[in-house]
């Protein structure tokens, strides 16, 4: 029996937050398990972006590297950047006379988005963005993938991908399957402040961080305000150190609640356990990115190599969908 074919991708964003770690080891095992295509989003992220294009290039180039370190095997699968691949631009193309404006003002996330954006004084309502789900739809079946890892709140958007791929498959000739949603658990961890982990917040823990940063950022993490001393009882839930204990420090997470809710344990003990936990964790993608990072040749040949496999098999693809929609 064939294995199923998967595609996923992320936005350049530079060095990886210990958020993606989750994602990694998920596209890991699905690497063994599918045939995976791995795409570094790169016109994606011109779409809110565009206006910093000058740092695309070096933001995926770290994002490959963590990649790369923390597992992706790019003899197992296909890694590469998609602006490598016109494909992608071509079929969007196409795409995009088929899709009902409708359908994308309707996106969960693009109001959100642009309200998010004008908030911080930047206008977004430009027309790539208003189409990035019609280009994601072509990043998926331009390999005619037909299994998608995605989180709960990305369902929507791979519906609107099945929707465009019917419509196309009912207007011209049937080219593309339809996608199947695997959903994925990704650990949500906050930034060390509590609010959601960013960059721009400057409260994120980079997987590649060394032990002395790790330890800093660890130390600087929001607790229970409450515990002025050791022997205050504590209530973890409300604790960032603990949501980070909850996916680092699992075995030992009843005995650290209770020694915090008991005042058995102080912060600052109960941090130093958190710390060593990931610096174990991560301690070996650091070591194996310090020698991809040595041999930069290394990085230019996977996705060389990489494009050149995504080129080959989505060239396959728009063969198939020039000829549907314009005849041989
Ligand atoms: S003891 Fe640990 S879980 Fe409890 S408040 Fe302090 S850091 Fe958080």
């Amino acid at each position: 029996m064939s294995r199923g074919r998967i595609l996923s991708g992320m936005r350049p964003t530079g060095k990886l937050h210990i958020g993606h770690l989750s994602v990694l080891e998920n596209w890991i095992k699905l690497q063994n398990e599918y045939d995976c295509f791995f795409c570094v989003a790169d016109w994606h992220a011109l779409t809110t972006s565009f206006d910093e294009a000058g740092n695309i290039n070096a933001n995926a180039r770290e994002m490959v590297i963590d990649w790369l370190a923390s597992g992706l095997d790019p003899d197992k699968a296909v890694v590469f950047v998609q602006s490598d691949v016109p494909q992608h631009a071509e079929l969007h193309l196409l795409f995009s006379m088929i899709t009902p404006l409708g359908w994308l003002e309707r996106v969960p996330t693009y109001k959100d988005q642009i309200r998010h954006h004008h908030q911080k004084g930047k206008d977004i309502m430009n027309y790539g963005f208003l189409g990035y789900p019609v280009l994601q739809a072509a990043d998926i079946l331009v390999y005619r993938a037909d299994t998608v890892p995605v989180g709960e709140d990305q369902l929507p958007h791979l519906e609107l991908c099945r929707e465009i791929g019917r419509r196309f498959n009912h207007l011209y000739k049937p080219v593309f399957p339809e996608p199947q949603a695997k959903l994925a658990q990704v650990a949500l961890l906050p930034g060390v402040d509590g609010r959601k982990m960013s960059k721009s917040y400057a409260n994120d823990l980079t997987i590649s961080a060394d032990p002395e940063e790790l330890r800093k950022k660890v130390n600087a993490m929001v607790t229970d305000p409450g515990r002025i001393r050791k022997t205050d009882p504590g209530n973890p839930e409300i604790c960032v150190v603990h949501k980070y204990h909850g996916i680092y420090t699992a075995p030992e997470l009843s005995t650290i609640e209770e020694d915090c809710r008991q005042g058995n344990i102080g912060c600052a003990a109960c941090k130093k356990i958190l710390a060593g936990k990931l610096d174990e964790t991560t301690s070996p993608i650091r070591e194996r990115r310090q020698r991809i990072v040595q041999d930069p040749g290394y990085v230019d040949d996977v996705l060389r190599e990489g494009a050149r496999k995504a080129r080959e098999e989505a060239q396959l693809t728009m063969d198939m969908a020039r000829e549907a929609v314009f005849g041989a």
